[in-house]
């Protein structure tokens, strides 16, 4: 059987493309077959996995916007199991584009049908904005991660990401569910932090994830060397983390 997800939340910096890469590969390291999907125009997942976008020859954008085949823009990474389809810039003028298209919010969905046999699990990782790229993602998933930053104003923005689920879930994808609420960069130091977790698992219940991400300095710095925390420091907390919600993800099989 085969899950797609995607990993959304439309604050920026609350670790949705550190748990895209990092759950990627701890999943595919797990002897799951992974696509990670960028669908973010900054394009953060294809360079931390360490493709150079200069080499990219089709990206999402072709596939969405040009009805390219997505095996034709499928790249491989360091991490065999691990795949990925990559974002370049040239993602930033598809909001626009998209306006007057027909179907334009079930483009994605169409294009991953065609090669969700080939993987365990499609890992979308979502730009920060509830737009038509967000949609849809939203529209193409089976699931939806949702990281959520242990810092004060963590659940601010969060009725409004709600509400877009339940329109894409009415109009567009009747069976989409939330996978999981995924706490982020916990800082172990500071009561805050225990005090946001409460609150989100009072707001969440049981779908909150038990593995919770601390801030770990070595997954700060994995993307600079175009590399997971698999492979860039197996032996990290990072790391650590990681393998242990890829576990529990495929707990929830
Ligand atoms: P988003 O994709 O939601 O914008 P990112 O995954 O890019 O968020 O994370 C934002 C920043 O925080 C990045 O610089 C990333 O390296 C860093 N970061 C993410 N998770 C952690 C963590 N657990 N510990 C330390 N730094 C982290
Ligand atoms: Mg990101």
């Amino acid at each position: 059987m085969s899950k797609i997800i995607a990993i959304t939340n439309q604050k920026g910096g609350v670790g949705k493309t550190t748990t895209s890469v990092n759950l990627g590969a701890s999943l595919a390291s797990l002897g799951k077959r992974v696509l990670l999907v960028d669908i973010d125009p900054q394009g953060n997942t294809t360079s931390g996995i360490g493709i150079n976008k200069a080499d990219v020859n089709y990206c999402i954008y072709d596939i969405i916007i040009n009805d390219v085949h997505p095996k034709d823009a499928i790249c491989d990474t360091n991490i065999e199991n691990l795949k990925v389809i990559p974002a370049t810039i040239q993602l930033a003028g598809a909001e626009i584009e998209l306006v007057p298209t027909i179907s334009r919010e079930v483009r994605l969905k169409k294009s991953l049908s065609l090669v969700k046999h080939m993987f365990d699990y499609i890992l979308i990782d979502c730009p920060p904005s509830l737009g038509i790229l967000t949609v849809n993602s939203l529209t193409a998933a089976d699931s939806v991660i949702i990281p959520i930053q242990c810092e004060y104003y963590a659940l601010e923005g969060l009725s409004q990401l709600l509400n877009t689920v339940r329109l894409v879930q009415k109009h567009l994808n009747t069976t989409l569910q939330i996978e999981g609420v995924l706490l982020t960069m916990l800082d172990a130091r500071t009561n805050l932090g225990i005090q946001v977790i409460e609150e989100v698992k009072k707001y969440f219940q049981q779908k909150v994830y038990q593995t919770i991400i601390p801030r770990n300095v070595r997954l700060s710095e994995a993307p600079s060397h175009g590399q997971s925390i698999i492979t860039y420091d197996s032996r990290s907390k990072g790391a650590e983390v990681y393998m242990e919600l890829a576990k529990e993800v495929i707990s929830y099989e």
